[in-house]
């Protein structure tokens, strides 16, 4: 067994079972046995069972969220947003039942029609991370359910009980028996048996990216399909016309924002020399006055701890390197003194360089570098010249420079004049190290099936 802990005090919340090979054979096979009967219901039969869930996920909303916050330490408001967005992401990916299109194309033969089909992949294995880790169900389960797949869905070791609690919920619906299968465990355990079993057909994968690489490695044995979202190291560009007000409230959101453990947020800034003091200053009042604790004693916090000491001894070591490596502190700086659980400071970083790991390599905590740039061009220069492409932020009053950047800005997403967080119908894909394929809307629904070309000569 796998002991669950609340990482805001240190509590021991349960336990789950480590899945063992033979187990999530079971389950691929379940999947497998069910796969046929489900693709051939109308894909608005199906999505009425999606309907089922999300009613069911709406009913038990309040305690969904109290087991996000105790498990994840995520704060009470957000941990509602997630478990709300889950449900209406499954209604969402529901509306696409009539909607799934092939082609009609043009035949190089008289007399002959060609028909391109889309079809599901079959058996889909969805590997989950913790930072969203109920909104990454329906992530995976939704598209795969809608256009015709069942799925295997294995939630991160940290996080799972949101996970079971799903399971339960779902198994008080009609959903025909293996159409979703849950497996608990370790990634090394659980996660292994799944991304090496032959009867897999679509691997979709959200976590790390050194996870991601391995992934596609062991996916190689048989030739399956992966799906990747990975890290990200999003930076925002802050140029001198900008509404200096709503560039550093954004910033300050999406920063700490789940405790800065989100893969598409705010992770380093360029700002432009004439307004930086302003900006730090403005950066500052709102890093100072946040509210943090532990989410599970009040609903009146901003930031709850993060996920695990492993967390937190990453967070300390990435910003001690900053330290030594010349960056200037402005406030935080440390793990918070709070008598228990794993909280870390909220904390700005001036001085930043290029060289600096710290505006480099993914930190996944509520710390905040920033560095002084000349131009548009230096800061789109300096924000692609990364391993990572997930996304990017610009704040400007200027139509030509917002315009410049999202032309040359090489990441899956842009945001402009607002606060990092992807829309259910946008595509959220990561360029590079970030990822491979991506999620949501048409684009991320299609990722679920193959196509078939059908050639009809009368
Ligand atoms: P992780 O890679 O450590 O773990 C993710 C999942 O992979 C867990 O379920 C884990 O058990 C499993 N896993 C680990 N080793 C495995 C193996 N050998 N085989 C199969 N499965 C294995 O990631 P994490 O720490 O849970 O999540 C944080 C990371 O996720 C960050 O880098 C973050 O940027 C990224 N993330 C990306 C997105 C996105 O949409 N791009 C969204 C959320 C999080």
């Amino acid at each position: 067994m796998i002991d669950v802990m609340n990482p805001a005090n240190g509590t021991l919340l349960g336990r789950i079972p480590e899945t063992s090979a033979d187990t999530v054979d079971a389950a691929v096979k379940a999947a497998r046995k069910a796969k046929g009967p489900w693709e051939s219901l109308p894909a608005i039969e199906r999505a009425h069972y999606l309907r089922k869930i999300s009613a069911k996920l709406r009913e038990h909303r309040i305690e969904l969220a109290d087991v996000i916050v105790k498990e994840q330490g995520k704060v009470r408001a957000l941990a509602q947003v997630e478990v709300d967005f889950t449900s209406d992401y499954m209604d969402y990916m529901a509306e696409w039942a009539r909607r799934i299109e092939g082609e009609v194309l043009t035949s190089d033969r008289p007399k002959e029609t060609m028909l391109l089909m889309r079809k599901p992949v079959g058996v889909v294995a969805g590997i989950l991370p913790w930072n969203f880790p109920f909104f990454l169900i329906a992530r995976k389960l939704a598209p795969a359910l809608v256009t015709g797949n069942t799925i295997v869905i294995k939630p991160s070791e940290e996080t799972p009980i949101n996970a079971y609690l799903f399971a339960e919920l779902l198994a008080e619906t009609d959903l025909p028996k293996g159409v979703f299968n849950l497996v608990g465990g370790r990634g090394s355990v659980a996660g292994e048996a799944l991304i090496t079993h032959k009867d897999v057909d679509l691997i979709t994968f959200t976590g790390s990216v050194a996870t991601g690489s391995h992934i596609m490695q062991a996916a190689g044995k048989n030739l399956t399909k992966v799906n990747l979202e990975l890290g990200g190291k999003a930076p925002a560009i802050v140029l001198k016309d900008a509404d200096l007000d709503l560039a550093a409230k954004a910033i300050y959101d999406s920063r700490v924002i789940n405790t800065g453990q989100v893969c598409n947020c705010a992770e380093r800034v360029y700002v432009e020399r004439t307004v930086h003091d302003a900006l730090v200053e403005k950066l500052t009042a709102h890093f100072e006055a946040t509210r943090y604790g532990d989410p599970s004693e009040s609903d009146d916090l901003e930031m709850g701890p993060l996920v695990s000491e492993i967390g937190l001894t990453k967070v300390t070591a990435a910003v001690d390197l900053a330290k030594t490596q010349g960056a200037t502190i402005v406030c935080g700086g440390k793990p918070a003194d709070l008598g228990k659980g794993f909280h870390f400071e909220p904390t700005l970083i001036t001085g930043a360089t290029h060289e600096m790991d710290i505006m480099r390599k993914e930190t996944f905590g509520p710390v905040l570098p920033i560095q002084i740039v000349d131009s548009l061009e230096e800061a789109i220069t300096l924000s692609n010249d990364s391993e990572y492409g997930l996304t990017s932020s610009v704040y400007t009053s200027n139509l030509t420079s917002a315009m410049q950047a999202a032309r040359e800005l090489k990441f899956g997403e842009t945001y402009i004049n607002r606060e990092n967080f992807e829309a259910m119908q946008g595509y959220h894909a990561g360029h590079r190290k970030s990822g491979m394929g991506g999620a949501d809307g048409k684009h991320g629904l299609y990722e679920f099936t193959v196509t078939q070309v059908v050639y009809i000569q009368e």
